[in-house]
């Protein structure tokens, strides 16, 4: 803590790595409120993360404003009272159940929430409420590993520790974009491999992703083709004598089935069903039969299939096959989407379990939960699981639905079809952070809950550490924390008794005595000995489940099953049977290409955070359809031109992104964009709501789509001081810049009037002078509007994808007074051979461009480190390392020899 600023340890709100961080608040005027911007930095002595973040966490203090915040409750679009709202919302789904039954309502909950709040809202849905109705956005993130996890180990047990991940000698990465998805235990990984250079890294990924370029061994699979992989592997183990006998003997049961059933693919057909030569499979096949310590990562590109648990489950058979498993630098490891997915998945979160990883379907562990709730109607049947969710309000089946944190207009598939259902709802509550989201626009009760520096409470991480998430900011105007609003509502449905929180603290005291209940061991969650005070729930450090009381007290087990006892009936694992199955939809004649779906380096989820911040909107700034070259050629697609990708279920327009690291017959686009941001981005209209049988996990990474040039009469890209009103154009793509907003457009038809067009969109305010350049036989038109000396805005429009050196003119936005001679540059679209264009963003942190990594390759930077040392890039959070690798390899072959040391 310093003199004029005060030092909150936290922890990040994004990915399931769960860094901590430190919050730097100036001091204010003892309002609480700082008086100036708010310092994030990485929490050196937090486990997760010892200090480092990666780009995203790098920049949550430009997230804190509150311009887009919901700061008053609403009804009908009304400010309202806390008192007016939280009667309707009791009264309304109080009315329903008494008319329609328990069934008939429906919480549907997010991966954002802490701890508290899921126990807060799982019980009151769960015992009072009396239906297993809740589910939530983790749903689509890893429930098949849930369900993998339970089927193989009894329990929904993540064996092991990030420090195994470092501690393999060989790290298999299955379906994991880990560079872009979970950077910081990425760069663990790189850290631990430049420490041991004799440690492998296989990727195992239909796409040729930026973790790949770290890879010692890259497997492009075929899409969905992963059980098949896996079941070659443990036919192979069975073949070269890798089986441990003893723990296979002692310790598990069901292998004949498995291996009967692995063992009916020859090598030749694996090879066939992944799209993997025999010698590739092979070399992996004996690399992993070899090495005794393997750790298999896996994450979205397993989970999200609807095959997604028996992929789990063929992981895991491999490992029990060969004992790795709880063991230090061994087993298989499942890598969380959301900050507390893991905390959302130990408190009952999902709709099939409850509270405390105890079972719906199992009539001890309701009675334990019920009678230590003292609950009044407790749920004994599973709930429904998001897609059928929101089908059922779709059907009218779900009268009342209360959605909390989350957008699922924009994240579940078939979202179109989400639309329609909540329009038809009778009643659509969302508690939320922000105001204008896809998803708020139907609530008839909007509720504004506290954000991220707001809130108190716990999060759990990838590797079953809890850590605290602690406020260092007042909340604002009148939103609460998620925990406040679920108990209020459940006091007004008359049970005050139970939910008479007055903390954060208190509801953890109650979870944790929860998880002790009737336990004795016969549970993996037990965090009984974290009963703590308040005093000591302020203080508590991050520290690894399970913690029983009377065991070893502050410091965890850390890692499960060394001793070989599992938390099924007989305490065996089990393997599982994992016949190879297709993908529930076909590509075909009408859509012929895979559609994969998945994260960016810079983004986070709907973009409701992330895009309050123009470095990292400047990483990717609109929506991009990848695919591969000679794709591209049959479909008739040129670079970066327009695309219209259709399915099934839906449409939409995207940037098209030529390049080889796509495989041939697929495409992917981020899962970002939202209207907010975007015309017509959203992916998830697109994506068909097939399942996962087991898990209730839909399939994301695979939907049968075509792909065609939207034939765009033109093309445009402006930068506006101002954000505009409306945005005339049939694709638009908007992102805030650092002073202002950066704008892509194409349109059919050309406006009448282009001088007017150009007006419009910079707002047309009085005293504002316009520089125009036209020339109507090529069909460009270039407008530059000042104002007050500044730039106000500047429009480029053409036939084809505008040629402009964008973020130089994003930078422009910033200059004051500007010159006759600078007015005429930014009409022109560039600065010169005196200010050169740092091209498109790689390094976020020091907003080092494309261009420059270039000229410093040029120069003789021939490796990161020396780009770094150069720049800056890559210096600070380090997720765009493997960009800059791959930019240098890509340079290579156009750059001159490398001069020697002594030159
Ligand atoms: Fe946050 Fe990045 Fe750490 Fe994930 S890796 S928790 S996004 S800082």
């Amino acid at each position: 803590m310093t003199g004029t600023s005060r030092a909150v340890r936290t922890t990040c709100p994004y990915c399931g790595v769960g860094c901590g961080v430190i919050a730097s608040v100036p001091r204010g005027d003892g309002s609480g409120h700082p008086v100036g911007p708010v310092a994030v930095s990485g929490d050196p002595d937090h486990p997760a993360n010892f200090g480092r973040l990666c780009s995203k966490g790098s920049a949550l203090g430009e997230t804190l404003s509150l311009d887009d915040r919901l700061l008053h409750p609403l009804v009908a679009g009304r400010r309202a009272a806390w008192g007016e709202a939280l009667d309707l919302v009791a009264e309304r789904f109080a009315a329903t159940v008494a008319e329609h039954g328990p069934d008939s309502v429906a919480f549907y909950v997010s991966g954002q929430l802490l701890t508290e709040d899921y126990y807060v809202a799982n019980k009151l849905m769960k015992g009072f409420i009396g239906s297993a109705n809740i589910d939530t956005n983790s749903r689509l993130c890893m429930a098949s590993s849930v369900a993998g996890h339970k089927r193989a180990f009894g329990s929904d047990t993540v064996p092991g520790t990030y420090e195994d991940l470092e501690q393999a000698d060989l790290l298999v990465l299955v379906g994991s974009n880990l560079a872009w998805c979970h950077p910081v235990l990425f760069q663990r990984v790189l850290a631990a491999k430049a420490a041991r250079p004799e440690m492998k890294i296989v990727v195992v990924d239909p796409r040729r992703t930026q973790t790949a370029a770290a890879a010692d061994m890259f497997l492009p699979l075929a899409p969905g083709a992963d059980v098949a992989l896996f079941d070659g592997l443990l036919a192979h183990l069975k073949a070269a004598g890798k089986r441990d006998a003893r723990f296979v003997a002692d310790h598990t049961s069901g292998v004949d089935a498995a291996l009967a059933v692995a063992e009916t693919a020859s090598l030749a057909d694996v090879a066939i069903e992944t799209g993997l030569g025999e010698g590739e499979l092979r070399a992996f096949y004996d690399l992993f039969a070899a090495t005794e310590q393997v750790v298999t990562v896996y994450s979205q590109g397993v989970n999200q299939s609807s095959h997604g648990t028996d992929k789990v489950n063929a992981i895991i058979n491999c490992h029990l096959f060969t004992g790795r498993i709880g063991q230090p630098g061994m087993g298989p490891f499942s890598v969380t989407g959301q900050p507390n997915a893991m905390g959302g998945r130990e408190v009952g979160g999902l709709a099939n379990q409850l509270a405390a990883h105890m079972e719906l379907d199992n009539a001890e562990h309701r009675n334990i939960v019920q009678s230590f709730w003292h609950a009044p109607r407790m749920a004994d049947h599973a709930g429904l699981k998001a897609v059928d969710l929101f089908r059922a309000v779709g059907e009218g089946r779900i009268k009342a639905i209360w959605i909390a944190g989350t957008n699922p207009v924009d994240s579940l598939p078939d979202a179109d079809a989400v639309k329609a259902a909540l329009a038809a709802c009778p009643f659509v509550v969302v508690s939320d952070v922000v105001r204008r989201t896809d998803t708020t626009a139907f609530a008839h009760v909007l509720l504004p809950a506290a954000a991220w520096g707001e809130k108190d409470g716990t999060v759990t991480n990838s590797e079953r550490r809890i850590s605290r998430q602690r406020a260092f900011l007042p909340l604002p105007g009148e939103a609460k924390p998620d925990w406040w609003i679920f108990a209020q509502v459940a006091r007004r449905m008359g049970w005050r008794e139970a939910f008479d929180f007055a903390s954060p603290a208190d509801i953890f005291a109650e979870y944790a005595g929860l998880s002790g209940s009737g336990n004795d061991g016969k549970r993996d969650f037990d965090i009984s000995g974290l009963t703590l005070d308040r005093a000591a729930y302020d203080e508590m450090t991050p520290v690894q489940w399970p913690l029983p009381v009377g065991g070893s007290g502050a410091v965890g087990e850390k890692r499960f099953f060394a001793d070989g006892r599992f938390f099924t009936p007989d305490r065996r694992a089990r393997f599982v049977a994992t016949p190879i199955a297709p993908p529930a939809s076909q590509v075909g004649k009408a859509y012929p290409l895979v559609l994969n779906t998945g994260r960016i380096r810079d983004q986070w989820h709907t973009m409701t955070r992330t895009a309050k911040t123009a470095r990292l909107m400047g990483h990717l700034a609109e929506p991009f359809a990848e695919i591969h070259p000679d794709d591209a050629r049959t479909y008739g697609i040129e670079a970066a031109s327009i695309v219209e990708l259709r399915s099934l279920c839906g449409g939409m327009l995207a940037r098209a992104l030529v390049t080889e690291r796509q495989r041939r017959g697929s495409v992917f686009v981020p899962m970002h964009w939202t209207d907010q941001y975007a015309s017509a981005g959203r992916v998830d209209a697109l994506l068909l709501p097939n399942v996962d049988a087991v898990s209730g996990q839909p399939e994301l990474k695979f939907t049968p789509v075509s792909i065609r040039p939207a034939a765009m009469g033109w093309h445009g890209f402006a930068v506006l001081a101002s954000k505009p009103n409306a945005i005339p154009a049939d694709y638009w793509a908007l992102a805030p810049a650092a002073r202002g907003w950066r704008l892509e457009l194409a349109s059919v038809k050309p406006p009448e009037d282009w001088g007017n067009y150009a007006r419009a969109l910079f707002g047309d305010a009085p005293g504002m002078d316009m520089l125009a350049y036209g020339d109507g036989t090529a069909g460009h038109h270039r407008f530059a509007a000042f104002k007050d000396g500044r730039l106000a805005g500047a429009l480029f429009t053409a036939p084809e994808p505008v040629a402009a050196a964008r973020n130089w003119l994003v930078e422009r936005l910033g200059d004051e007074d500007i010159s006759e001679v600078g007015r005429q540059a930014i009409l022109a679209g560039r600065g010169g051979a005196t200010a050169a264009d740092p091209g498109a963003t790689v390094c976020s942190c020091f907003g080092v461009g494309v261009n420059q990594i270039g000229a410093a390759a040029q120069g003789g930077c021939r490796t990161v480190a020396a780009i770094g040392a150069s720049l800056r890039a890559g210096t600070n959070c380090g997720s765009c390392r493997s960009e800059i690798q791959a930019l240098l390899n890509r340079f290579a072959d156009s750059m001159p020899p490398q001069p020697m040391a002594a030159e």
